[in-house]
């Protein structure tokens, strides 16, 4: 990662992937909490940087600008890459 991207503010936040992900998962991952497997921060999904510039949308780190979250979507399916969080706390609605 360079300064210089880091630094980039030609970024969205992370709310920009609720539309996406609402595809995919049946509750609001915008709420979610994720911890970048790069430097352990931890915060919301919507939190995040979102670059959608390219074939898909990538959400990277506050923190240290790591890829958390890579989406591609195509016609008939979706490609997600969470592998830059070491875990993602999903709030369930009414405990279930
Ligand atoms: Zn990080």
């Amino acid at each position: 990662m360079t300064d210089a991207f880091i630094d980039s503010t030609d970024y969205v936040d992370g709310n920009a992937l609720g539309g996406a992900l609402r595809q995919v998962f049946a509750v609001d991952v915008t709420n979610a909490q994720g911890r970048c497997a790069g430097c352990g921060n931890v915060n919301a999904v919507g939190t995040t940087h979102v670059y959608a510039h390219a074939a898909g949308a990538v959400a990277r780190c506050v923190s240290c600008g790591d890829v958390l979250i890579r989406i591609v979507s195509a016609p008939d399916r979706m490609f997600l890459d969470f592998r830059g969080l070491s875990f993602l706390e999903i709030p369930v609605p009414d405990g279930r």
